[in-house]
């Protein structure tokens, strides 16, 4: 099948693409779409079925939408859907700020948390959500990923998100968890 994502996030579309390498998945802007979609949706499944509807509509095409962010347990599971913009900066800026609010904390567990959301022209939706588990560092580790990869330490993996090869993070990832779910529900 071709499915449009809609996203803007290379990284995330790249991943994608690894993951559910049965469809041809185009970048909405490569479909025509090149709206940003603002996220105002409390939860991450609120935020993805957001997404993919509009773009589903303006492209006619079925769409598949990721929201998805990280969740601290001594943050009260900030910053949540807020990951992209914690910081009102970058990547960079927003890893620093969340080393800055766990200074002197030592419960450090937090979880991915992944929602996915196939929806099609006539209007059916498919959601399926996955998470993965782990500690936020006291410093990075590892060059590889994106977003909060390197400081977060994969139960899973025993090592960094970043310092994981691609084929190991999308095996116990939060994206890889939702995707085989969505694929044994289509
Ligand atoms: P969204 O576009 O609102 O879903 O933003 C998700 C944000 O959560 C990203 O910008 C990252 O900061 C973070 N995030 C989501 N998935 C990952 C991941 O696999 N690794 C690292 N950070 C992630």
């Amino acid at each position: 099948m071709q499915l449009i994502a809609a996203t803007g996030n290379k990284n995330k579309l790249r991943e994608l693409r690894e993951i559910f390498p049965e469809h041809e998945i185009l970048s909405a802007r490569e479909a025509g779409f090149s709206e940003e979609v603002e996220e105002t949706g409390m939860t991450f499944r609120e935020n993805a079925l957001l997404k993919a509807h509009t773009v589903c509509k303006a492209t006619g095409r079925p769409t598949l939408a990721d929201d998805s962010g990280l969740c601290v347990d001594a943050l009260h599971g900030a910053p949540g859907v807020y990951s992209a913009r914690y910081s009102g900066g970058g990547d960079a800026e927003n890893r620093k700020l969340l080393l800055k609010n766990l200074e002197g904390v030592k419960d450090r567990r937090a979880h991915f948390s992944c929602c996915i959301a196939l929806v099609f022209p006539d209007g059916k939706e498919l959601v399926a959500e996955g998470q993965t588990e782990g500690t936020i560092l006291f410093e990075e580790r590892g060059t590889g990923g994106f977003g909060y990869d390197s400081l977060f330490l994969s139960d899973d993996l025993g090592k960094s998100f970043a310092e994981a090869s691609e084929e190991e993070k999308n095996a116990v990832s939060h994206r890889g968890r939702a995707i085989n779910k969505l694929r044994e529900m289509l």
